[in-house]
């Protein structure tokens, strides 16, 4: 054996990096077979940080390094709901960062723990609108202000996110389904994901739909269905995902149809995509499988609907998965009844 050759061929990712991207895409058998359409995910959970939100957290590094707001030994500083945080904290360890995240304090437990396993610096903030200035996100670019050779990566008007989606997921979708793709659907947080893959496939594709998956609470189903800013429904469980204004990822963005997937949608499609397809997921995941499904009877049977798979459950474990919380907030009837008896 040469031991002095190098080893490299596309099946070998090149580091920490190179194992973000590429995730594998599933077929749904239950919802395909149910709708008559190919309901296909990307595992995004199969990225080296554990969700969607990996892509992003590359793309808005390499940015800041880009513009020389980052240089060796810097740190880097964000405002998240916990995946992009978590993303970032596995690049910064693997390029020599140091990694900062302000996150609402109403997220789940799990994250936090990651992200100080992970070596991040958390300062859990209580959850105020966007238009407060203790927002975490306004905490997070003033502290970045305050601090040398820090940059605030600001992913929710960072285009450098959306930029990620249009390079990567998007060529990605279109290379699987063999430019077959009839229609996407996205749950929206920064909207990095469906503007990105959005402008990709309809640049390719014109006829590709775009389907925005809105949770309760936040406004963009009725901006995009009636162009008003104002909240739909209460807050929700879901974690990650909803929006109180358009940022500058989502600005712009190819959206033909918004839906409004309530709690009780995205909790029965969590668990039946658990105990019916066999994947442990959160509950963005579970919004967008039930969007998918909407789209597939909005369309009609024969079409290729692509989706994705943000994250695991295992981020959300106390919460979603507990019987007692799910009573909390009314949603134990969204179990269907036969998978309750393993809630704990
Ligand atoms: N699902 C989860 C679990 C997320 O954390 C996020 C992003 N915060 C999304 C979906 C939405 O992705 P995007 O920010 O690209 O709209």
């Amino acid at each position: 054996m040469n031991s002095m050759s190098t080893l490299a061929n596309s099946l070998i990712r090149q580091g920490l990096r190179g194992a973000v991207g590429r995730t594998p895409m599933i077929r749904l058998g239950r919802v395909s077979e149910a709708t008559g359409c190919e309901i296909l995910a990307k595992a995004e959970y199969g990225n080296a940080g554990g969700s969607v939100k990996d892509r992003a957290a590359l793309y808005l590094i390499a940015d800041a390094v880009k513009r020389g707001q980052l240089k060796p030994g810097g740190t880097v500083v964000e405002g998240t709901a916990g995946n992009t945080g978590i993303g970032l904290a596995h690049l910064c360890n693997a390029l020599g960062y140091k990694c900062v995240i302000f996150m609402p304090e109403t997220q789940s437990k799990e994250k936090i723990d990651l992200l100080r396993v992970l070596g991040a610096t958390v300062y859990p903030v209580p959850a105020v609108a966007y238009t407060d200035p203790n927002n975490y996100n306004h905490q997070a670019k003033r502290f970045a202000e305050g601090l040398e050779n820090s940059v605030w990566t600001n992913q929710f008007d960072n285009t450098a996110n959306r930029l990620a989606h249009y390079e990567t997921t998007g060529p990605e979708i279109w290379e699987e389904t063999e430019g077959r793709v009839d229609a996407v659907a996205f749950a929206t947080g920064t909207g990095g994901t469906l503007a990105g893959v959005g402008t990709f496939l309809k640049e390719r594709n014109p006829d590709v739909r775009t389907f925005l998956l809105d949770p309760e609470g936040s406004v963009l189903y009725n901006y995009f269905t009636h162009g008003e800013l104002k909240r739909q429904g209460d807050g929700s469980i879901t974690e990650g995902i909803g929006q109180g204004r358009v940022t500058q990822n989502l600005s712009g963005a190819p959206v033909d149809h918004a839906l409004h997937i309530t709690d009780a949608m995205a909790v029965e499609h969590t668990f039946r995509l658990l105990h019916e397809e066999g994947f442990f997921v959160g509950a963005s995941s579970g919004i967008n499988v039930a969007g998918a499904v909407q789209a597939a009877r909005q369309m009609g049977p024969g079409h290729v609907i692509v989706t994705c798979l943000c994250d695991l459950g295992q981020r959300y474990y106390a919460k979603l998965f507990s019987r007692k919380f799910l009573e909390s907030k009314n949603l134990l009837t969204a179990v269907p009844e036969d998978y309750r008896q393993w809630l704990h």
